[in-house]
């Protein structure tokens, strides 16, 4: 059994927490328990969306309401833009980030013209558009002030650390490919780092050692994997649950607003009626019918 465990409950305050944000909690929680370790909680708020001070107070109520308690400090993501940009700038001297000056319009043009469908969870797959444009356009667009972000050159690290593996509980040891997950989006003007690039930092400063997360994230775990690799980071075990689903299978998620923990506590549940419903819809393959 490891000693110092260290799980992590990492919602993205975008809206009021659902029935699903409590299945990853209680997921944490549950390996933290078992293997006699610890659960953090982080509040993963850097996107714009997730900035809005009622969705984190909210959540702090719901988690209060249900008598769900994390350990040690709370990290918020919002305060950790020094780190990300450490990290970023370690990736710059290893001459991995790119500028991109694409739009949504110009990548999905593009994708377009290759004939290639979108990926089934990460959208559409960035095809390198930028990656070799001449350095003297580069500079000239970067001093005019044209929009960019900065991707990742995924062949440059996978020329760096190969296909790596990583191991999942339930699924076995997977192996990562860097190049089929595109040249990912590392920052931005506005936002000065992006999910994956901050997930992973914050999962080593945190000394996370089991990652629990929705299945719907199995995708993005390459990603991390490899940029585990070319930051030097270690790989935690990950553990990718089954995510619920409504009477017609369909996975519940923010918009289904009837599920949400304030409006279940609104309508009168019980922390215990709530518990009782979700582990029922374990029992029942994963349908919430509450
Ligand atoms: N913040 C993500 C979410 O709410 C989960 C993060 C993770 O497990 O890495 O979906």
């Amino acid at each position: 059994m490891p000693r110092n465990a260290v799980t992590r409950f990492a919602p993205t305050p975008s809206g009021p927490l659902h029935v699903g944000h409590l299945l990853a909690a209680l997921e944490a929680r549950r390996v933290a328990d078992e293997l006699g370790g610890a659960c953090l909680l982080r509040i993963e708020d850097i996107d714009l969306r997730a900035r809005d001070p009622q969705w984190v107070e909210l959540m702090h109520e719901d988690l209060a309401w249900l008598g769900l308690h994390f350990d040690g400090e709370v990290m918020y993501q919002t305060r950790r833009f020094d780190a990300y940009a450490a990290a970023l700038e370690k990736l710059r001297g290893l001459g991995l980030l790119y500028p991109c000056f694409c739009n949504r319009g110009d990548i999905r043009a593009h994708v377009a013209e290759s004939g290639r469908a979108p990926h089934a969870t990460l959208g559409y797959l960035y095809p390198g558009t930028c990656k070799h444009l001449p350095p003297d356009e580069v500079q000239r667009r970067l001093q005019a002030g044209d929009a960019h972000c900065w991707r990742i050159d995924m062949e440059r690290v996978q020329d760096i650390i190969g296909c790596p593996e990583w191991h999942d509980a339930y699924r076995g040891t997977q192996r990562c490919v860097p190049t089929e997950y595109g040249d990912v989006v590392l920052a931005r003007k506005e936002l000065p780092s992006s999910y994956h690039l901050a997930v992973v930092v914050d999962d080593a400063a945190q000394g996370v050692t089991h990652v629990t997360r929705g299945e719907d994230l199995f995708d993005a775990t390459h990603i991390h994997r490899a940029l585990q690799g070319v930051l030097g980071l270690p790989t935690p075990e990950y553990m990718h649950h089954a995510l619920l689903r409504d009477n017609e299978g369909k996975r519940l998620a923010k918009r289904d607003g009837a599920r949400s923990l304030q409006s279940l506590r609104q309508a009168g549940y019980s922390p215990r009626q709530v518990m009782d419903s979700l582990r029922a819809a374990l029992q029942n393959g994963g349908i919430w019918v509450c």
